[in-house]
């Protein structure tokens, strides 16, 4: 299969793993501290204008997914199900139920703090609606901010949605901000954040498109996913973030240089046999699994849409100081779950083409209708524009009930007999870059 057994973990990853458990640590301090916690979500995230409040973010899809990796999702969700929450509600909501109802004890074993304010940036998916409607019986005493981001029904970033959203910035949120943090926003402060954003966002481009190599140095999903961990969740602003990008490119660099594949679990791959892109989240509750199903083929992820779910970079924008609410605005509107389904296609089919990628994978989620809906037509206008070959999987996010090894493992062995014959027919020159 091509892999080298020396597993090591990168700074980068040591890094990232500090910033955690120091984040989750200020979270279980907030009696003794003070600090004021807003509940909100990672799409269209406002972590900048959160931090310049001196407020810690909590993110309900991040416990999720943790708790999926931890094995603890399917205890949390059965507890849903026994309240009342039916088997088809999104996994990410029943995990995060079950696991408030058990005591609100965090995927680090510390208690969470109750929100504050919760904060509800509405990127496209109605979910978030009613999970916060849930979140506001469960905790009656918190401040309510809604942010509505409007749909990019026709595929362009309209400058009247982007006045909507500075308006209700400037109009609501912000003023019920700075009346849970008893103090004004510091316009200075906000600049601060949003211009280390700005470097952090370069830097994780370069990470992305670093892909376009022969071989890649990078998965750009299962290493991906925990690329965007920093820059989509509590950090994106802080001086932490930045200097994660910085030691995360640096080693990126290397693996370029020296022409070494991405690392997996097992080690590093050392042939790299496919090069593929992926449309929808991974399954984490069997995250290890199911990326080995990958790399055992020698299959490199190059493009990944899920990896867009806080917000798009690959199109030039960047959180910007010299217009702080109106990028704010931009990048919630510019989230992947809040474009619409051509845009959704042209960015694969620009991963395809940048990455000179081999095949598309579709992992469909049971239970996210904000990337299942319209997947098949996607699968199907790609396969005509591209004549590339598309494998069609279904898995779920955090639900353990929907993890089919077999099922998975007979539709992947097909998809890369496909992809076999088809190298076999027409062969590439494997250039490296
Ligand atoms: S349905 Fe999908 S996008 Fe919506 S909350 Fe659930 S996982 Fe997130």
């Amino acid at each position: 299969m091509g892999l080298t057994m020396d597993v090591q973990k990168e700074n980068s990853m040591i890094k990232q793993k500090q910033m955690l458990s120091d984040h989750f640590m200020a979270l279980s301090q907030v009696k003794e501290t003070g600090k004021k916690v807003a509940y909100t979500f990672v799409p269209g995230n406002l972590t900048e204008l959160i931090t310049a409040f001196d407020m810690l973010p909590v993110y309900p899809e991040i416990n999720s997914l943790q708790s999926g990796m931890r094995k603890k999702s399917g205890d949390f969700i059965r507890e849903a199900e026994d309240v009342g929450y039916p088997e088809d509600v999104c996994s990410y909501v029943k995990c995060d139920i079950g696991m408030m109802l058990q005591g609100n004890i965090g995927p680090t074993d510390q208690l969470l703090p109750s929100p504050d304010i919760l904060l509800l940036s509405y990127t496209g998916c109605f979910v978030f609606m009613k999970w916060f409607e849930n979140l506001r019986r469960l905790y009656p005493h918190a401040e309510i901010a809604m942010l509505h981001i409007p749909y990019q029904a026709d595929g362009r970033v309209d400058p009247a949605a982007v006045k909507y959203i500075k308006d209700q910035l400037t109009k609501d949120v912000i003023p019920k901000f700075e009346k849970v943090a008893g103090k004004r926003l510091s316009d200075t402060v906000l600049a601060e954040c949003l211009s280390r954003s700005a470097v952090a966002e370069d830097l994780l481009m370069n990470v992305f498109e670093s892909a376009r190599h022969k071989p890649s140095p990078i998965d750009a999903y299962f290493g991906g996913v925990y690329y965007i961990g920093p820059i989509f969740t509590s950090f994106r602003g802080s001086p932490a973030c930045v200097g994660y990008y910085e030691e995360l490119w640096k080693e990126v660099q290397y693996r370029i240089a020296h022409k070494l594949g991405p690392i997996t679990p097992d080690g590093a791959i050392t042939e790299e046999k496919y090069r593929l892109v992926v449309e929808g989240p991974p399954n984490w509750t069997n995250f290890r699994d199911f990326w080995k199903l990958f790399y055992d083929h020698g299959a490199v992820f190059v493009g990944s849409t899920y990896t867009r779910v806080g917000g798009l970079y690959d199109y030039g924008f960047r959180h910007s100081p010299d217009d702080p609410l109106g990028s704010l605005a931009e990048y919630c509107l510019g989230c992947y779950t809040n474009r619409n389904l051509p845009q959704r296609i042209e960015l694969i089919e620009k991963f395809i083409t940048d990455c000179d990628a081999d095949g598309l994978v579709i992992n469909s989620i049971k239970s996210c209708n904000s990337f299942s809906a319209g997947q098949l037509a996607m699968m199907r206008d790609i396969e005509e524009r591209r004549g590339i070959p598309v494998g069609f999987i279904e898995t779920d996010l955090v639900d353990p009930r929907y993890y089919s090894y077999s099922n998975i493992k007979n539709r992947l062995d097909s998809f890369f007999q496909m992809l076999e014959q088809r190298k076999e027919l027409q062969p590439r020159a494997r250039v490296i870059a």
